[in-house]
């Protein structure tokens, strides 16, 4: 990362309630993928001291916030959500612009992180343990759900806000107390809602934002022996030393990772709607999203007719700047991103792959200054190839045909990743078969790639480990303990 003096500090770091510089004064400009020439901020470069700073902000607020009643915690939660949709214009332009994702989309993004703060704002009162009676009569037992302390919360660019978020909400909504260290390249859209949520009524220090290096910032808040629990979100590998470095303290650790999403097309599916499946899983955020389709197998009778049917339908996608009301697919995040999918798809043309629509960037001289390239189906892609065995993060497609349920349920299991698979089918009993044997965390059904705050979302395999939203997401932040009381003031003797 190259450094620069500070020039324009709009976006400073977050803690103890304070707007601040960090230790010393370093900042990068953040700039917008559709037009690599413009910065859209300044944002300072966060250190170790800053980190532990922020560590110790957080664990000094833990008082104050985990005896403030849930029904309080449960007011300060809906006002922020209340203060994010007032600012989610501005908050989705900023968005827009710094990961290159179209408004539309952005917009739903912010919309669905206050949904999600209201959810776990509704939570947050419901929190309870329970008495049990024990095997001795003069004994009881309680069980107490109390928070865990203080969390980190690690997050990656592709949505940078709700992925945020869907860990703050339930921390807080839990009584926990949290840091936050943004992916380098988009932490505008995260400080400005972590700002709102502050001004929702948080005490200081509840809340903390340091942006900075995954290496630096990162490594220093698994590590800080007052950190109880990390929740990341981000690449396999990465996941894999941030759990290996949590575990030297035997943090707790939630790990939302990579996906390789198979969809399967049997023959007596919807084709129609199941080519709009496949678009949207996709194509959205330009194929930038860890749950979009990036295998797709088609039983060998429809393989034809819905290859042309899909062929005919991504003409329409329009690839343009996100804030541009026509575009539909906005541009790659970064050069590397960009270059790293140009890189697979060569490995699958060089392995006898052929592309069947797109596989080079538009031609249009307004989008020269951006990360464009337009959505891309490729065919007789030798399953050995990069396009299969590695994540697929960018707008390529893989279309493969199958002949029978067995080759289609083992296709789909082919691979290192489990967080999600889509099946097409007006057979409910084989939709039923195909969700009990494929391994992935969501199965759709007739339904397009989208997580639901009301169900667990996380992957099996190297996709993760724990689940976030819904109830369950609410229970990382959770820490269950025993009591033993004694009623009747008679001890049991021992010998
Ligand atoms: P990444 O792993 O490069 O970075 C994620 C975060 O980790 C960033 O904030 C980064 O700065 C930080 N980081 C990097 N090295 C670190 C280290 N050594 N210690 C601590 N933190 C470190 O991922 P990315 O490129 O930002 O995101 C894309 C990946 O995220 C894709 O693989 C995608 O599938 C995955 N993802 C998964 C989900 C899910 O819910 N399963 C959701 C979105 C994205």
């Amino acid at each position: 990362m190259t450094t620069t003096a500070v020039r324009a500090p709009q976006y400073s770091l977050l803690i103890d309630g304070e707007r601040v510089p960090s230790h010393d004064g370093k900042s990068v400009p953040i700039h917008n993928p559709a037009n690599n020439n413009e910065t859209v901020g300044e944002v300072y470069v966060g250190s170790i001291e800053d980190a532990k700073e922020a560590v110790d902000s957080a664990q000094a607020a833990l008082k104050t916030w985990r005896e403030t009643t849930p029904r309080a915690r449960s007011q300060v939660l809906f006002k922020a959500a209340d203060l994010i949709d007032g600012a989610s214009d501005e908050i989705a332009s900023t968005l827009t612009k710094e990961q290159g994702k179209p408004f539309p989309e952005a917009l739903g993004e912010v919309k669905f992180s206050s949904a999600v703060l209201r959810y776990y704002a509704g939570l947050s009162p419901t929190i309870s343990g329970r008495r049990v009676s024990l095997s001795d009569p003069t004994e009881f037992g309680f069980v107490l759900k109390q928070p865990v302390g203080v969390c980190v919360a690690i997050t990656p660019w592709n949505s940078p806000v709700v992925l945020m978020v869907v860990k703050i909400a339930p921390a807080l909504a839990g009584g926990n107390t949290i840091v936050v260290k943004p992916a380098s390249s988009t932490p505008l859209a995260d400080l400005m809602v972590c700002d709102l949520i502050c001004k929702a009524g948080l005490p200081k220090g509840a809340l903390n934002v340091v942006t900075g290096s995954g290496a630096v910032v990162g490594e220093e808040l698994i590590s800080n022996k007052k950190v109880s629990k990390v929740a990341f979100t981000g690449e396999t590998e990465t996941g894999k030393r941030v759990m290996s470095i949590a575990s030297r303290g035997v943090k707790r650790v939630s790990l939302e990772l990579g996906g390789s999403d198979p969809m399967i097309v049997f023959e007596d599916a919807d084709l129609d709607r199941a080519v709009d499946g496949a678009l949207l899983s996709r194509f959205r955020n330009c194929g930038q999203v860890c749950m979009s389709v990036k295998r797709l197998y088609v039983h060998e009778d429809k393989y034809n007719v819905f290859l042309e049917k899909l062929s005919e339908r991504i003409k329409k996608i329009r690839v343009g700047n996100g804030l541009a009301s026509s575009t539909r697919m906005g541009p790659l995040h970064s050069k590397s991103q960009k270059d790293k999918i140009k890189e697979q798809l060569e490995d699958a043309l060089q392995k006898g792959a052929k592309v069947a629509y797109g596989g080079s960037e538009p031609k249009e001289e307004e989008l020269s200054g951006g990360y464009f390239y337009l959505p891309t189906i490729a065919t007789s892609v030798d399953t050995g190839s990069k396009l299969v065995q590695e994540e697929v993060f960018g707008p390529i497609l893989p279309v493969f045909r199958y002949s029978t349920f067995e080759e289609a349920i083992a296709l789909a299991n082919d691979s290192p990743y489990g967080l999600g698979a889509s099946v097409w089918t007006r057979d409910l009993d084989k939709a039923n078969r195909a969700a009990d044997r494929i391994d992935a965390g969501t199965i759709w059904i007739n339904s397009f790639h989208e997580a639901q705050v009301d169900l667990p979302f996380g992957g099996l395999k190297e996709s993760g480990l724990g689940k976030e939203m819904a109830l369950e997401g609410l229970e990382n932040y959770l820490e269950t303990k025993s009591v033993v009381v004694n009623s009747k003031g008679k001890t049991r003797p021992w010998l």
